[in-house]
């Protein structure tokens, strides 16, 4: 990919086009995402708000788990859609227009249009969000520094974003009801599409498809799996994984048995891309990427916390009065995306920085880094349950200071492993690589759930406790294994200015 030459404020215009893409992408994401529990278990006469589904919150946490990582795990065939057909530039479009669709048949009150709408807007995402980020990744040549920092100000787009969203749309729905919210996702996402359109003139050399007439770049999914039933070992493995997920399967229900054979088939997949790869060079870099997707996992399994186990923590057993004023529960949601805005800019430079000076600043190590500074967080935790166990309720601070170590072990991890994404996969399995970034991100979201639910048995104390302890633990292990990952990325980040 060549690169756009005309810049704003020392970055190429297309980064800002990007920006706002993906600004009002994520508001109107975060905006309904923000409804969507609470709309479930809303009965269905006498709310003012209109009615809701009148649904069980058991119900309602068990689809929203499935919705926010369907979302995510629909960037794989996103990205082999944008690797294989379309390119990302038009999986973005392709992508942008679904989502406006989505998002306006939830302003409709039948049934059918509520499945439909969020059917809609799990397409739309897919095709949306992993190649949009590979995009920006697209903007910067091999080895240019300001990789990261773009990533960054990416970064900073999404959480204003979804800050903006989830300030505004609860007052819309309190005065003009649940599918006014949903129609404000809707028009969020308009823009989001118009700016998008507009800018294309910025984005004239990046997200295009590569030429398949050339056969390093040309991507075969179907070939790759018929050669699956040529190779002994994988094939072995694959039928392995098949059982397994037969008896998940049969043991905890339908969803995760597809989960599990959907995970069979990613495998597969992933094993035989791995063969195809042409050299060495390529092969250890796609290693390193999937082992550092070990982290993403766990980051966001702790991370995730945030809407599910800690935002019931702060309605039930947090004393929200400041200044004689309650401080409703939603407001604690904002304080990561605050945080964002107010950090990114200030810990990008304080990395690059670092590498400048010739100290260890890889990605890999950043990475680590943030899951044990996202894992400190719950020691805060840990503290407000123990105040809690001794006087019935626990001060606020403990909320703000765990969010404010979750942001910055955040902005360690999630913008850099974006960046990362794009510096090591190989060309033409971009898109795929970034999609199964995001469907990892997916399953730590399921994971915080599960953890999340463990709590009821085993209580906050120590469900705080153990995560504190397990991030700490993974977060050292690949500190100490850094040289031998660093290995595997055969250079990738050395020569960055
Ligand atoms: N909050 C970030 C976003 O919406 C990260 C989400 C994720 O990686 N799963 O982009």
């Amino acid at each position: 990919n060549t690169v756009n030459q005309k810049e704003l404020f020392g970055h190429p215009i297309g980064l800002y086009i990007l920006f706002f893409t993906e600004m009002w992408e994520r508001f109107s994401y975060y905006g309904m995402r923000a409804l969507l529990v609470l709309y479930m278990t809303t009965q269905t006469i006498g709310d003012e708000r209109g009615p809701g589904l009148g649904w069980s919150s058991k119900e309602a946490l068990a689809l929203y788990g499935w919705y926010t990582m369907l979302v995510y795990v629909m960037s794989i065939p996103g990205g082999m859609i944008a690797d294989k057909v379309l390119g990302q530039k038009k999986s973005v479009l392709l992508g942008a227009i679904i989502l406006c669709i989505g998002h306006g048949v939830l302003v409709l009150t039948d049934p059918w249009a509520f499945y439909t709408g969020l059917a809609l807007v799990i397409l739309g995402v897919g095709l949306l969000k992993p190649n949009i980020s590979t995009m920006v990744g697209g903007l910067y040549k091999e080895g240019d520094i300001r990789r990261d920092k773009g990533f960054s100000i990416f970064y900073i787009g999404i959480n204003t974003g979804s800050l903006l969203a989830t300030l505004v749309i609860g007052g819309v729905v309190a005065k003009w009801g649940w599918h006014a919210g949903f129609g404000l996702a809707g028009i969020a996402m308009v823009f989001g599409l118009l700016v998008y359109i507009w800018g294309q003139k910025y984005l004239i050399h990046v997200g295009n498809l590569q030429p398949q007439t050339k056969e390093e770049n040309s991507v075969s999914y179907g070939l790759l799996f018929e050669k699956l039933f040529k190779s002994q070992k994988q094939l072995v493995i694959a039928i392995f994984l098949s059982i397994v997920s037969l008896i998940g399967w049969y043991k905890l229900g339908w969803g995760y048995g597809l989960l599990f054979l959907f995970l069979t088939i990613i495998t597969s997949l992933l094993m035989m891309v791995y063969k195809d790869l042409n050299n060495q060079i390529q092969k250890d870099r796609f290693l390193v990427l999937l082992l550092s997707f070990i982290m993403v996992i766990i980051f966001w399994g702790a991370f995730e916390q945030a809407g599910g186990l800690m935002n019931l923590y702060t309605d039930t057993k947090t004393d929200r009065i400041l200044f004689g004023l309650e401080i409703p529960t939603v407001m604690f949601q904002s304080l990561n995306a605050g945080f964002i805005i107010l950090l990114a800019t200030a810990i990008a430079g304080y990395w690059a920085n670092r590498k400048l000076k010739g100290k260890e600043g890889s990605s890999l190590f950043k990475m680590a880094v943030g899951i044990i500074v996202m894992g400190f967080g719950f020691i805060f935790m840990v503290f407000a349950a123990m105040q809690f166990e001794k006087s019935g309720t626990s001060s606020m601070m403990w909320l703000v200071l765990a969010y404010l170590f979750h942001t910055i072990g955040e902005l360690c991890i999630s913008p850099v492993a974006l960046s990362f994404i794009t510096k090591l996969s190989p060309a033409k399995y971009a898109s795929l690589m970034m999609g199964v970034y995001f469907a990892a991100t997916g399953l730590g979201n399921k994971v915080a759930g599960i953890v999340g639910e463990s709590a009821s048995d085993f209580g906050e104390y120590s469900v705080f406790l153990s995560i504190f302890i397990f991030t700490l633990i993974i977060g050292t292990l690949f500190i100490l294994l850094l040289k031998p990952l660093q290995r595997l990325t055969h250079g990738a980040e050395d020569n960055e200015k």
